[in-house]
C-alpha cells in the first residue's frame, strides 16, 4: 500500500466530507482555486509549483461545477504529470564495482539508507559492500556496521579522523580485486562547515576517478520529507558540490508535508529512485507516482 504522506482528509476537509459522487458538486472559481493552492502550499509544494498545479487543473474547466471526487481526481493527474518524468529506479550499469556516493546532510537518513538499499541489492543477487565515509563521527561508523551486519554486506571502516579520500581509496580498490557488484559510499553531512565538506567531497571524488575515471556511476542525494522547503536549498547546495544523478526521499511515513517531493520534481527534474517509509530495512520503496499522488490530494 502507498504511505499515506499527509494526513488524509485535508481536502476532504476543505471540500466537505464530500467524496460520495452524490455530494453536492463544487463551482472551479477563483475562491476554491486559492483554497486548493492554500491546501497544496500546506502540504508544502511551495508557491510557485502550487499555483502551476492548480492553474493547470483549472485550464478550460473554469466555472464548471466538479465532484469532489473530480477535483481530486484533476489535482491527482496534475500531480501525477509532474512525478512520471522523475520517477525513476536507480540506473544499474555494467561497470563492476558500480561505485555509488551517498551524500545529504547529517540526520537526512543516509546510513539508514545505505542500509536498505544494500539489502535490497543482496536479495536480488549482487555482491554489496560499504564504505564508512563518515570517519569523522563514530557513532555513523557503528551505525553503519549494524546495517551492514543486517544487510550481510561486509562494512569497510577506517579508525577515526582518516581521511575520507583514502578510506575510499582503500575500499574501491578492495572492492575491485574482490570483484564486488556494488560499492556503496556512506559521506559525511556536516553543512555547517560547508567548505570543509565540500573539499572533502571534492578529494573523494578525485580519488575515485584515479581508480575508475567514471566513477561514482551514482551520486544519490538523501533528502528528509519532514524538512520541509529546506530539502530545496540542500539540493542546490549539494550540486554544487557533487554532481547529484538521483535523490531518495526519507522519512515519508512520519510527514504530513510530502509536497516538497512535487517542488522538487518541478524544480530540478532530478530522478527520484526511491523512498523511505520507516526505519526497518525494507522500508524503501519505489517512488510511484500516482499512489503517491493520491495519498497526497488524500
Ligand atoms: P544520516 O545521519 O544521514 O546517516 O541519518 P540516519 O540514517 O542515521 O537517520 C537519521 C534518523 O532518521 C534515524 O533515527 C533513522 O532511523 C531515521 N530514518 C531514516 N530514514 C527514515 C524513514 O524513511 N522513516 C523514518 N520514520 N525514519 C527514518
Amino acid at each position: 500500500p502507498a504511505p499515506a504522506p499527509r494526513k488524509p482528509g485535508m481536502l476532504g476537509r476543505l471540500l466537505g466530507r464530500g467524496a460520495a459522487p452524490e455530494a453536492p458538486r463544487r463551482v472551479l472559481d477563483d475562491e476554491m482555486l486559492e483554497s486548493l493552492e492554500e491546501v497544496l502550499i500546506q502540504a508544502d509544494m511551495g508557491v510557485e509549483t502550487a499555483l502551476r498545479v492548480t492553474a493547470n487543473m483549472a485550464e478550460g474547466r473554469f466555472g464548471r461545477r466538479l465532484s469532489v471526487p473530480e477535483i481530486k481526481q484533476l489535482l491527482a493527474d496534475e500531480v501525477t504529470r509532474i512525478l512520471d518524468p522523475v520517477a525513476r529506479p536507480m540506473p544499474i550499469y555494467p561497470n563492476r564495482p558500480q561505485v555509488v556516493l551517498v551524500v545529504g546532510v547529517n540526520g537526512a537518513g543516509k546510513t539508514t539508507t545505505i542500509g536498505k538499499l544494500a539489502s535490497q541489492f543482496r536479495a536480488a543477487g549482487k555482491s554489496v559492500m560499504i564504505a564508512a565515509g563518515d570517519t569523522f563521527r563514530a557513532a555513523a561508523v557503528e551505525q553503519l556496521q549494524v546495517w551492514g551486519e543486517r544487510a550481510g554486506v561486509p562494512v569497510m571502516t577506517a579508525p577515526q579522523g582518516t581521511d575520507p579520500a583514502s578510506l575510499a581509496h582503500d575500499a574501491l580498490t578492495r572492492a575491485r580485486t574482490e570483484g564486488a557488484d556494488l560499492l556503496l559510499i556512506d559521506t559525511a553531512g556536516r553543512l555547517q562547515n560547508r567548505e570543509d565538506l565540500m573539499a572533502e567531497l571534492s578529494k573523494i571524488l578525485r580519488v575515485l576517478r584515479k581508480i575508475d575515471p567514471d566513477a561514482p556511476h551514482n551520486t544519490l542525494l538523501v533528502l528528509d520529507a519532514t524538512t520541509g522547503q529546506n530539502a530545496l536549498n540542500q539540493v542546490e547546495v549539494f550540486r554544487k558540490m557533487a554532481d547529484v544523478s538521483g535523490l531518495v526521499m526519507t522519512k515519508l511515513d512520519g510527514t504530513a508535508r510530502g509536497g516538497v517531493l512535487v517542488a522538487l520534481a518541478d524544480r530540478f527534474g532530478l530522478p527520484i529512485h526511491a523512498i523511505g517509509v520507516g526505519e526497518q530495512i525494507d522500508d524503501l520503496q519505489p517512488f510511484d507516482p500516482a499512489d503517491f499522488a493520491a495519498a497526497l490530494v488524500g
